[in-house]
């Protein structure tokens, strides 16, 4: 019977070869508009393989030769992003020491209940928990692999005598880290923290008190931007900190000033992260998409325009890492730009009273409660189904991401936010233009040769050549 030979056998694939570009089993490439004056890009999104190529005629969507070199590596890359999506432990902890804060910031994903009321976790109990997580890690990662604990939020500090306990307890057993609003970063804790190399996160969203106090202020109603910008002083030359500022409608038009602001400082790092819109409060601070993306973009500008004039660089780490994300897709950081997102597979958080949840942005919001580090197994936990309901929410069962061509370094983030906003883990998040338009934006910084200026130094240190076309 003629066509026998490639006749279906296993009833699932198609008796295609794959010789031709997206049609039968061939890859499917899609062109995206970069905005960019002389080049496209064409990307193969199942893989998160691209190429740029000359707008004018582009043959290389049909090019021979790269679908012949793309042919011979495609099952790799494929292989790679599943390991990337599907294949990965936890190897690190969001650890709340306490849900007590000293702020009540407009936008903060922890019920004002628990800031305001909330408890401690005892000295002892902290003790124990890193023990407990040491030794599941030592179950799970390669040797030579060291985990990572961040003492996170609410206000670490609040409970500090526990929290500098534990580091110094556990220092040649994790990467330690803190993310501070600064309110209790004095000279004594800076030095102890230096001195054990942990990387200090601090909050700021604005370059003045105006606009910073609008969101970021205590019970009192009294901003913080002082006591920031004293730390900052403080923090001056220590290699490993950084600022996050949360980009929302009531700072968006002062980013670019931050950014001086923060050059200014000679701060190592920066993050501007878009608001994540998971609580009903923190809506009524969202910013439009176009309009969001627009200030963003002008704000990665003046980095660039600060790094011409100084040679000094200041990454900003969520945008460095869709950079990266496209660049080298395995050697992305953070957890936000993949679906399944890094929640409880890449990391998970932990509340003051052991509770496990698969990321921070679940704090407080019962449904994904799932078990308890001091009484249930970590393995469990994660199995669990409010765990899997986040990691295995995948961009492919999603519309529209499912079609879209930059799904594998936009990720359709967040879970908890498409969960609480939209109704369902089958949703969108808030934001889809600003992801667009960041994705864009660096391909054209690769297309311009650029890229050096927006990451941080050594970063291709470890990376390995994988395509050369
Ligand atoms: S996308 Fe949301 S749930 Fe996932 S890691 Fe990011 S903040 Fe956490
Ligand atoms: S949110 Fe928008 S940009 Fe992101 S994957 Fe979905 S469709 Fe694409």
């Amino acid at each position: 019977m003629a066509g026998k030979k490639n006749s279906v056998v296993d009833g699932t694939k198609a008796p295609s070869r794959g010789r031709f570009v997206n049609t039968g089993n061939g890859p499917t490439f899609q062109e995206i508009d970069i905005g960019h004056s002389d080049y496209v890009a064409i990307i193969e999104p199942k893989t998160a393989f691209w190429s740029l190529v000359p707008k004018d005629g582009h043959a290389g969507v049909r090019d021979g030769e790269l679908l012949k070199s793309y042919g011979k590596k495609a099952e790799q890359f494929a292989k790679e992003m599943d390991t990337l999506r599907f294949g990965l432990k936890p190897s690190a902890v969001y650890f709340n020491p306490t849900e007590r804060c000293n702020m009540n910031c407009t936008y903060c994903y922890i019920p004002e209940q628990m800031r305001r009321k909330g408890e401690h976790m005892p000295e002892k109990k902290l003790l124990q928990a890193l023990a407990t997580l040491k030794k599941y890690f030592q179950r799970t990662l390669p040797k030579g692999v060291m985990p990572q604990v961040i003492f996170h939020g609410a206000e670490p500090l609040l409970n500090r005598q526990a929290v500098f306990a534990g580091i110094e307890e556990y220092k040649k057993d994790f990467l330690f880290g803190i993310q501070t609003n600064t309110a209790l970063l004095d000279d004594e804790a800076v030095a102890f923290l230096s001195k054990r190399q942990v990387s200090i996160g601090i909050s700021l969203d604005a370059p003045t008190a105006r606009i910073s106090d609008r969101t970021r202020k205590n019970w009192d109603g009294q901003g913080i931007f002082k006591q920031v910008v004293a730390a900052m002083e403080r923090l001056k030359g220590y290699e490993h900190w950084s600022v996050i500022c949360t980009v929302t409608d009531a700072n968006l038009r002062h980013l670019n000033k931050l950014v001086d602001f923060f050059h200014e400082k000679e701060v190592p790092m920066c993050l501007m992260n878009i608001l994540r819109c998971t609580l009903p409060e923190s809506r009524s601070l969202k910013p439009g998409d176009a309009e969001a993306a627009r200030y963003f973009l002008a704000a990665l500008d003046r980095t660039y325009e600060l790094y011409e004039q100084t040679g000094r660089r200041l990454p900003v780490g969520n945008f460095a890492n869709i950079l990266l994300a496209i660049i080298a897709p395995a050697a992305r950081r953070l957890m936000c730009d993949i679906s399944p997102c890094g929640g409880g597979r890449c990391f998970f958080a932990l509340a003051p009273n052991g509770e496990m949840f698969p990321c921070s942005e679940f704090i407080g919001l019962e449904r994904f409660q799932s078990g308890n580090l001091f009484t249930d197994k970590i393995e469990t936990v994660l199995e669990s189904e409010p765990f899997r309901l986040v990691t295995e929410r995948n961009v492919d069962t999603i519309d529209p991401c499912r079609q879209c061509a930059i799904r594998h370094f936009c990720g359709s983030p967040c879970p908890a936010e498409a969960h609480e906003m939209n109704g369902g883990m089958d949703k969108t998040g808030a934001f889809c233009e600003f992801y667009e338009e960041q994705v864009r934006y660096a391909f054209r910084v690769i297309a311009d040769g650029k890229v050096d200026a927006y990451l941080w130094d050594g970063w291709d240190k470890d990376l390995k050549t994988t395509f050369v076309y």
